[in-house]
């Protein structure tokens, strides 16, 4: 029998919630994020873990946080989440080329790695309210930088007892992006942009949570918030499989020899992504160092670095979109963990977040810091690597990608214990495809910049690049608009009352 997990909140707090309690809560009352109360270690060997598929792994690493499911309920979601949805059977292939090992985490539904939680969210949270017998309608509030909206969307959609609001910045997402979320099928589906950046749209849902009165009365009417970001654990979980199922290609295609200690390279935006490589390498997994990589939004940079972490500096719209964040939620569970649970320390370095926009960690929480690399890359640099890797093998990164790709280069002189990287690929090239034709071919893109017909894009590149248009886009000129609400940002909590409430 494995040890009983629970969930306790990143800011202290008598609250011990069963796992699917966390899940149905969202973010904890007080604030803060629920974080489990150990880490579970890896009950299974290197060699056993070479002999299992990635829906085996899924259950044998979940399992250890999921204490109150049964086998039979998680198995079920497992089953549902990891079919034919996704285009390779092996889920995420790991692709060697340019020297390096990309983690291909963008097969899924809508194309970028958030598929690889949202599609077993819906599952884990259905389970959950049964188990927890609350016939409460739930309310999906999501703040989105592009693709967890999309994820969200395809998950939620139709699925009964749910109906889902996301919340996305207007200027702040690829046109593809935006095409995906407001082409959303599903009666119980909602998107709206938002004048403002993501960091407003996450401030905003973050604020309506908290609304102790607006939840007063959504639960009067027989519904509840729950949130699909990142700050919820069964978002996170689901995560922390493919750092072993990439150890485990890694190995079988003689990357590195089983038993070997390798580094992450992940593009990082929320954090959510590279703490669940956090938690894998507490489990036991043979990870180096995780190497945080971020565009010109370089908070994390700095942070890593120096333990300072300073919001005050101008936010910058990229060609990373979804990496344009200079709060990242999931840190706080980070900090927690690295100064030793320590939630009156967590308290004051959130105080002083909303306060000044700053912190500064403790000499401890500094020293911790070091299983981490910090790096950025300029626009102009994560051009060039989509450029240059294309041109030299043929192989085509996006935008996000492609800053893992450079950071990771860029560090190459930085002594660390393993010798090869893993780098994480977030993103299908189709999705940001303007972008990407732009790095590889300037000339073409300049006589195509004013094209609205995205499909002229997404054609133009696949003719380059001779890799073939994902299905799920070749038709997405065509879908209707079904959603074309915009507010201000002190709108968003009218909108979701008006939604909810009707
Ligand atoms: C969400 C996202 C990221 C950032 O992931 P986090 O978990 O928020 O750090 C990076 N790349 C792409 C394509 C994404 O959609």
């Amino acid at each position: 029998m494995s040890k009983k997990i629970k969930y306790i909140s990143t800011r202290g707090g008598n609250e011990s919630l069963e796992a699917s309690e966390a899940i149905i809560q969202g973010l904890s009352n007080n604030g803060g994020l629920f974080v489990p109360t150990s880490i579970p270690m890896m009950d299974f060997t290197l060699e056993e873990l070479l002999t299992f598929d990635y829906k085996k792994l899924a259950y044998e690493v979940m399992s250890k946080f999921l204490s109150d499911f049964s086998e039979t309920e998680l198995r079920n979601c497992i089953d549902k989440a990891y079919d034919k949805k996704f285009e390779t059977e092996e889920i995420a292939p790991l692709v060697q080329a340019a020297g390096v090992a990309f983690l291909e985490l963008y097969h899924g539904p809508t194309l970028a790695f958030k598929d690889m939680a949202l599609t077993i969210l819906p599952h884990l949270l259905t389970t959950a309210v049964k188990k927890q017998n609350s016939n409460k309608e739930i309310v999906i509030l999501t703040a989105t930088s592009g693709d967890t909206g999309k994820a969200a969307l395809d998950g939620f959609a139709n699925v009964p007892g749910t109906s889902i609001i996301v919340f996305y910045p207007k200027e702040g997402v690829s046109e593809i992006q935006k095409r995906q979320m407001t082409t959303q099928e599903g009666s119980n589906t909602h998107v709206i942009g938002i004048e403002g950046n993501f960091d407003d749209a996450q401030t905003g849902v973050k604020n309506i949570f908290a609304d102790i009165d607006l939840s007063k009365k959504l639960s009067d009417s027989g519904k509840m918030f729950s949130s699909a970001n990142s700050i919820n654990i069964g978002r996170l979980i689901p995560q922390i499989v493919y750092y072993f199922h990439a150890y485990k290609e890694a190995v079988k295609q003689k990357y590195i020899k089983n038993g070997d200690t390798v580094n992450f390279t992940v593009p990082t935006g929320n954090f959510g992504n590279i703490l669940a490589g956090y938690y894998a390498k507490q489990m036991g997994l043979p990870i180096g160092k995780l190497i945080c990589a971020s565009n010109e939004n370089n908070v994390l940079t700095d942070f890593i670095q120096t333990g300072i972490y300073n919001t005050n500096r101008p936010f910058k719209l990229t060609k990373s979109p979804s990496m344009d964040i200079l709060v990242s939620s999931n840190l706080e569970r980070l900090l927690y963990h690295i100064s030793n649970n320590d939630s009156a320390e967590i308290n004051e370095l959130m105080n002083n977040l909303s306060k000044f926009g700053l912190y500064e960690v403790t000499s401890l929480m500094k020293v911790n810091l070091h299983e981490f690399i910090g790096g950025y890359t300029t626009e102009e640099e994560t051009d060039k690597g989509i450029e240059n890797v294309f041109n030299e093998t043929g192989y085509v990164m996006d935008t996000h990608t492609a800053v893992a790709y450079s950071v990771n280069n860029s560090i190459q002189d930085i002594p660390v214990e393993a010798e090869k990287s893993i780098i994480i690929s977030t993103a299908s090239p189709y999705k940001f495809a303007a972008d990407v034709l732009n790095a590889i071919d300037p000339n073409t893109y300049s006589e195509m910049k004013n094209e609205k017909d995205i499909s002229k894009i997404l054609t133009e590149l696949s003719q380059k690049t001779k890799k073939e248009i994902p299905p799920s886009l070749r038709d997405l000129h065509k879908k209707p608009e079904l959603h074309n609400t915009i507010c201000r940002i002190n709108e968003m909590k009218k909108l979701v009352e008006a939604i909810v409430l009707d």
